[in-house]
């Protein structure tokens, strides 16, 4: 632990096609360029309707992937949410002990893995597409609201136009949202992940709110949230898996589930049922 906690943790999401792995390819050969050791870690839950991962398997960040300074952790594959960030919480310790200065955590646009991801980091990217609409992109407005950058990707060529209207847009849209971070208006930016158009001012944005955050104690506040958060999502976590592997539990459960799926009796009825038993067997 004395070595954990240097680094700049930041999240990036954006729906599948959005460009994540083309923009922290690029942006990461610059940040490697300049001297920086980063890790990147990808949170994807396995989708439980694939049962396959979303953020795919195909050769992703090829130039970065075989950089002396980076690391890229494969897609942890299988299991559900809890457990990915688990491991990828365990894993962000590892990397800064090991002497990465710059952690990009992953994940894509899908509700839940961003709230996750929100808590593991100290910055957080939301990854647009021009002229998709939000509902295409499967944006909601609450991720909007738990970003400190949003960054329209793909300014250049025939996009590079609609790119910009989308960035005046969102701008004018994050000056009536409350800020995700206290004291920091989030900015829209537009950047090209083919041309590195803009890539430098996104890593920019990455400082001076970083520099925002030290200044104002915000930094110190929301890791130390974030460590409670850890200890009692895990203590939650355990609880559970004590209480259904729980003999007793685990022996009645099957049946007064089927009841209260067969609308037999009352969710609320069996859950209290089942708690006493648990407590005072
Ligand atoms: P991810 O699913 O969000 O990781 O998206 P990818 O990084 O795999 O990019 C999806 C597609 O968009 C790929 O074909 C990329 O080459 C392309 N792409 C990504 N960034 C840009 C960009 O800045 N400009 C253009 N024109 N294409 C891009």
């Amino acid at each position: 632990l004395p070595h954990t906690g240097k680094s700049i943790r930041v999240g990036i999401t954006g729906v599948p096609g959005a460009g994540k792995s083309t923009t922290i390819e690029n942006l990461g050969l610059r940040l490697c360029e300049k001297g920086h050791r980063l890790a990147v870690l990808a949170v994807d839950p396995s989708s439980t309707v694939t049962g396959g991962s979303i953020l795919g398997d195909k050769t992703r960040m090829e130039h970065l992937s075989r950089h002396p300074h980076a690391f890229i952790r494969p897609t942890p594959s299988g299991g559900a949410l809890g457990g990915v960030a688990r491991k990828t919480r365990e894993t962000v310790l590892l990397c800064e002990a090991f002497g990465f200065d710059i952690l990009i955590l992953e994940t894509v646009g899908v509700g839940q893995s961003e709230i996750a991801v929100r808590s593991m980091v100290d910055c957080f990217l939301l990854l647009m597409i021009a002229g998709a609409g939000d509902e295409l992109q499967g944006i909601k407005k609450g991720v909007i609201e738990i970003a400190d950058a949003i960054v329209v990707n793909k300014a250049d060529g025939d996009n590079e136009r609609r790119a910009r209207l989308a960035k005046a847009e969102y701008n004018r849209v994050l000056h009536f949202l409350q800020p995700a971070t206290e004291g920091w208006q989030t900015p829209a930016l537009t950047c090209s992940a083919i041309t590195g158009a803009g890539m430098e001012e996104l890593w920019q944005t990455v400082l001076d709110f970083m520099q925002h955050v030290r200044a104002t104690g915000i930094f110190t506040q929301r890791r130390q949230q974030q460590n409670v958060a850890w200890l009692k999502s895990m203590l939650e976590e355990g609880i559970l898996n004590y209480f259904f592997q729980h003999p007793e539990i685990a022996s009645r459960l099957p049946q007064l589930q089927s009841a209260v799926a067969s609308g037999k009796a009352p969710a609320t009825a069996v859950a209290r049922e089942l708690l006493q038993h648990f407590f005072q067997p």
